[in-house]
């Protein structure tokens, strides 16, 4: 069956209105996803994750400027295909044609998400009641099934509950079913588990996988975790300075990395195997966006940099028909590199250890 293309980024660039600048954060983001798949973003804090995501739901802050792209969204609507460039319509239209209809978002801190003066009951139906005009002894039925779906119990007692009453890991479950409760195609989650506790992200990111398959849903991860992006995601892009600079499915970014950024985000994940908690981290920081780029801005902190490197931004150069990266490195002049040993090591206990997961 032909793969269908839900959503498709091309040359965004987005820059931000600052009392010290114009903040070039976006600068020429390509993404596209499929139905039913999971893409992983991952980059360093700053990289410019969120702010393409909060671009595809029409929410950019408005200091932010949209400087050239589109961003198209497929839907269904009463059985017929309809295509929008999410950047043509009004912050109106996306309220009442797409926002928690057919994308809903979640985000890092659940209570940032959830009005701490309401129901969680009120807050699962609200969505129905607005974009589907549900009944609302309905829509209370199907928010009592939502929260049974994401795993809370005494789902009937609960619903009356306020935020505060519930843990943070019950607060994220109940961000899931508002974002379920209209029957998106799209669910964003901007870093879902980063302010949970180990075991609760393990359980939180299981009960998201599970949904995925049950709804036929598409999901993009926002993280910094790339022992999550293995067990969870079909393809990986990854971030830095505002650019995508490699991108490819799970296997070949996390077997065949071949940007040297990227082999340093691998290097920074936590090794279980030794119990190493020395966690490496790249050393160097991300350029400042608000002077103008000039040649590969990773250049300063990679050991492999080549004289080009100094001049020229490279373009994306491609390895296979999905997997990609930009950098010089892979120009057929360049002299061969590979990644480094330890590195390749940690990656093979890595993988081992996410396949045995999936089992
Ligand atoms: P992350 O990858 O951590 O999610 P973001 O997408 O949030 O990064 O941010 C990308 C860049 O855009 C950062 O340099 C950030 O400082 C800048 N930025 C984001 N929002 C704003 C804003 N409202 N005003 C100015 N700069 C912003
Ligand atoms: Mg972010």
């Amino acid at each position: 069956m032909e793969k269908e293309k839900i959503l498709s980024i091309r040359d965004l660039s987005i820059s931000f209105k600052t009392s010290s600048g114009r903040v070039n954060a976006i600068r020429g983001v390509d993404l596209d996803l499929y139905r039913g798949e999971t893409l992983a973003i991952v980059g360093e804090s700053g990289s410019g994750k969120s702010v393409t995501m909060k671009a595809a739901m029409g929410i950019l802050s408005n200091n932010g400027e949209v400087n050239s792209g589109s961003i198209n969204f497929t839907y269904y609507r009463d059985g017929e295909k309809v295509e929008v460039d999410i950047l043509k319509l009004t912050k109106k239209e996306m309220r009442k044609r797409i926002n928690g209809k057919r994308i809903a978002m979640i985000f890092q801190d659940p209570m940032t998400s959830l009005n701490p003066t309401m129901t969680i009951g009120a807050q699962i139906v609200e969505g129905m009641i607005w974009h589907y005009k549900t009944p609302k002894k309905e829509a209370y039925k199907r928010a009592i099934e939502l929260l049974e779906l994401v795993g809370i119990n005494d789902a009937e007692k609960r619903i009356k509950n306020y935020p505060h009453q519930l843990s943070g890991g019950m607060r994220q479950r109940v961000v899931i079913a508002i974002a379920l409760a209209c029957n998106p195609d799209l669910l964003i989650c901007d870093e879902p588990t980063t302010a949970l506790d180990v075991t609760i992200q393990a359980k939180i990111l299981e009960l998201i996988k599970d949904i995925q398959k049950k709804m036929n849903i598409s999901v993009i991860y926002i993280t910094h975790d790339l022992g999550v992006v293995a067990k969870v995601a079909d393809y990986v892009s990854v971030m830095y300075a505002g650019k995508i600079v490699e991108k490819g499915t799970v296997d070949e970014v996390f077997y065949d990395p071949r940007h040297p950024y990227t082999w340093g985000l691998l290097s920074a994940m936590p090794d279980l195997e030794t119990k190493d908690d020395k966690l490496y981290t790249i050393p160097g920081t991300p350029p400042n966006l608000a002077s103008e780029v000039k040649g590969d801005p990773f250049a300063p902190r990679n050991i492999y940099a080549l004289n080009i490197d100094n001049r020229l931004e490279p373009p994306m150069f491609k390895i296979t028909d999905t997997h990609y990266a930009a950098t010089w490195l892979l120009h057929e002049k360049a002299p061969k590199v590979e990644m480094p040993v330890e590195l390749r090591n940690r990656i093979d206990r890595m993988l081992k250890e996410a396949h045995q997961d999936a089992k």
